[in-house]
């Protein structure tokens, strides 16, 4: 490792450890109205806030309808208890047969490989996961390579959280080298918001390592609005576009951050620029805390027809909804709502 990626490994694991966890502080630095505090506070004790500087630094002051903003603020409604949202809706505890593995859907097993994020997103669908139990550690990986070489119907692995680019290098090269031992898995896909939340993780030895591994390497970044996308985030994104990644986007539906044409069509546009080809516009799933941020089906529906006859064909992502016991995540189709 030369000296060049060393600083660079260190400045991204700073920027994690300096992230900021304090309501106060955040309040402060975007100059937002201290009536918020209290809620922020109690909101905080149910999930922390954590948002890297940097990330903040791409938030407009002053303004709590920042789209940014509302994807990671801690508010009040998170307080509520709404009916019909729950801690698990995905009923995930009974595809969970060994700690850290989740094998729902033919074919492809999904690892919670870390149980951390470089941000705590306040709409998350693994807000109250039993990361503490569902952490595999390397005695985990131990079961789980094993359920997985077993298992010949098996051909992707999915590193998932968490955020499994929190990982370090080494973490991740002593994980494919154990994989490699498997001739079955053909593909190692990773669901990371790091690219477009700490881009600076995405550095040369990160990009050699991918490229080095035995199966195909797919990454799904996870980007809900066009003005996450800065010039850090381009540079990272370019980077590995460059070294033939498959590069997918996954986005939710949030009301308040991205529930209008415009921005959607803006975003599918702005991923495409950068080397990113849209694949699931997710519809949120029914969690506790997060009812503030849900959508009418109709909605998203029309949302995301909007979308259809707006852009190119291959710039619309599938609209998707999770449904516990489903042998894949349900589609919603034009042709479904199209009433023409
Ligand atoms: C979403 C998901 C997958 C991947 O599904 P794709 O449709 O292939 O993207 C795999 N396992 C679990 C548990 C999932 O939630
Ligand atoms: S990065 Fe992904 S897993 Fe982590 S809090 Fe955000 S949505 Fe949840």
């Amino acid at each position: 490792m030369t000296d060049h990626n060393l600083n660079n490994s260190t400045l991204w694991q700073k920027a994690l450890v300096n992230a900021i966890t304090d309501p106060e502080e955040l309040l402060t630095l975007l100059e937002l109205d201290a009536s918020l505090l209290s809620a922020a506070q109690s909101a905080a004790q149910l999930f922390p806030l954590k948002i890297p500087r940097e990330f903040v630094s791409r938030i407009e002051k002053n303004n709590l309808n920042d789209p940014l903003l509302r994807q990671i603020m801690p508010l009040g409604e998170e307080l509520l208890q709404v009916q019909g949202y729950k801690e698990d809706p995905l009923e995930e505890a009974k595809v969970n047969p060994i700690p850290g593995l989740l094998h729902k859907y033919v074919g492809r097993v999904l690892l919670t490989f870390i149980g951390t994020c470089a941000i705590n997103c306040r709409y998350c669908f693994r807000r109250h996961f039993p990361y503490t139990e569902n952490n595999p550690g390397r005695t985990g990986w131990e079961r789980a390579l094993n359920y997985i070489s077993e298992d010949k119907s098996i051909h992707e692995v999915i590193l998932s959280g968490g955020d499994p680019l929190v990982a370090n290098d080494r973490t991740l090269q002593t994980f494919s080298d154990k994989l490699n031992l498997i001739p079955h898995i053909k593909r190692l896909r990773i669901h990371s918001r790091i690219p477009v939340i700490l881009p600076e993780r995405i550095t040369p030895d990160f990009i050699a390592w991918l490229t080095q591994l035995k199966q195909k390497p797919v990454l799904v970044i996870h980007c809900n609005h066009p003005q996450e996308i800065n010039a850090l985030v381009k540079e990272a994104i370019f980077a590995l576009s460059q070294a033939g990644i498959t590069l997918l986007n996954q986005s939710v539906l949030l009301k308040g951050v991205n529930d209008n044409a415009d921005t959607l069509v803006a975003l599918s546009e702005a991923l495409f620029e950068i080397g990113v080809q849209p694949y699931y516009l997710h519809a949120l799933d029914k969690v506790q805390g997060t009812a503030h941020f849900d959508l009418e089906r109709e909605i998203a529906q029309s949302l995301h027809w909007e979308m259809s006859q707006r852009l190119s064909g291959y710039l619309v992502p599938k609209l998707v909804y999770e449904q516990p016991g489903a042998p894949s995540k349900l589609s919603i189709e034009a042709r479904d709502f199209y009433t023409g």
